[in-house]
This record gives C-alpha cells, structure tokens and sequence, in this order.
C-alpha cells in the first residue's frame, strides 16, 4: 500500500505571518498519528526558514520549481542543489502555471526533474488538461502524452512523484468529480506501469485542484489516488490539516 502524500504549494503567497500556520500544522503533526508524507513548497526566498521550522517535524519541504543546469547564467532561477542547501527535499515540475506562463515544453520539465533525481531530491511532475481539452473529450489522451514525455527514467534508489491538476479546476472551486478522477488515474497508471514496469506501480499519483477539507475524503479515497497537492487550502493551517487527516 502506497503511504499518500500531501503537499502543499503555496505559490507566489505566504509571508512572515505564514510561520505561524507552519507552527500549527507542526504541532498538529506532532499530537497525531497522520496516514502521510506531508510537504510544504513556499517560494524559493521562504524554503529556508520553512525548513528550519519544521526540523524536529515529520513534515517536509520542497521548491515550487528549479533550473536544469547546476549553476550559470539564468537570473531569477534557482539550482536543484540551492533548493537542497535551504532544506527541500521536493521540487515542483512542469507546474501548469509555468507551462502556460513561461513556455516550459514537456522536455523542459524533464530536465529539470533529471535534475532533480540526480540532486537527491524527489521531483513533483505535473500535467493537467485545459477545459478546451477536456471538453473536446481529448483529456485521456493528452495528459498520457503530457506525462509520459515528461518523466524521465529513475533508478530504484530513486522517487518520483507524480500530479495530475487539471487546469479548469485550479483556484476555480471546481474539481473533477469522483468518475473523471478515477478514469484518468487510472489510465495514468496505466501509462506508467507499460513505461516504468514495477516501478510505474509505486509512484504516488496526486490529485490537484481545488482540494479542501470537504472533498479531500472522497477524492482521496479514489483508486490510484495517492496524495494530494493543495494550493489555496494549503496556505490555512486548519484546511491544510483537514486535507491531511483525510488522508
Ligand atoms: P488550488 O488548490 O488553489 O486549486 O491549486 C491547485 C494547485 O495548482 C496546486 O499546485
């Protein structure tokens, strides 16, 4: 049985005051027998002191994204090794809101999940479909694709994580229902075991996308579901701590 896991991404939010909803999910944490791994991505300038916060935690950190390349020339990026030096142990890739904001093709996610992987840290490869996508009844099909270009190989002494997020239900209050997650999970691990082998069959698949405490039951409790990554519901310790004792 695959443990679940939990991540929160907070995206471009959270600031000093966000400590003390760090603290919270700590204590939490430190009272109660929890059913999963827990993460938290804030931004890159907050990996650090989320880190040293959550030290004596079960709970872990990671980067919402990373660069390829192991140092250079790239203003405003950080390396996978920078995001093991302030402590994270994850990182995001291939994030919808990168591949639709800043261009990043499937190859790119890629790299930098190899990157990630050859860093001793466990890479989160998104995909999701947009509402075009789904609606055109594509959705299967294109995610399969997303995903299987984007993974690259991993060795046994290696984790990779997967996110499913489709696009239409990110901040938007909607979520694939039961059925529509089941479908694609499915066929998402499906598509994994014909390209990882025995490997395929232990990557954790998370579901993204308007997760919170009221529906973290039920999707959580889907087949090949194995976690969740969490936005909004991420940056409030109570609705993060709902989602996780869903778990
Ligand atoms: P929301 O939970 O805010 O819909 O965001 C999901 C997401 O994009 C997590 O990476």
């Amino acid at each position: 049985k695959i443990t679940p896991l939990i991540a929160g991404n907070w995206k471009m939010n959270g600031d000093a005051g966000s400590f003390l909803e760090v603290e919270v999910i700590k204590d939490h944490l430190a009272a109660n027998e929890v059913n999963a791994e827990v993460v938290i991505c804030p931004p890159a300038t907050l990996l650090h002191r989320v880190s040293v916060a959550l030290s004596e935690s079960v709970a872990k950190t990671g980067a919402q994204n990373c660069h390829s390349a192991a140092s250079g020339a790239y203003t405003g990026d950080i390396s996978v090794a920078m995001v093991t030096e302030a402590g994270g142990e994850f990182v995001i890739v291939g994030h919808s809101e990168r591949r639709d904001g800043y261009n990043e093709s499937n190859e790119d996610v890629r790299a930098k999940a190899i990157a990630a992987l050859e860093g001793g840290v466990v890479p989160i490869v998104c995909c999701g479909e947009s509402l075009e996508v789904r609606e055109s009844g594509k959705a299967i099909d294109v995610v399969v694709e997303q995903i299987i270009a984007s993974c690259p190989d991993f060795t046994n002494e290696q984790e990779l994580v997967v996110a499913y997020e489709p696009i239409w239900a990110i901040g938007t209050g909607k979520t694939a229902s039961s059925a529509d997650v089941d479908e694609m999970h499915n066929a998402i691990r499906a598509a994994l075991v014909k390209r990882f082998g025995e490997q395929g069959a232990a990557i954790k698949i998370l579901y993204g996308g308007s997760v919170k405490p009221a529906n973290a039951k039920e999707l959580l409790g889907v087949e090949n579901v194995n976690g969740a990554l969490v936005g909004g519901a991420s940056l409030k310790a109570d609705d993060f701590w709902g989602i996780i004792s869903a778990a």
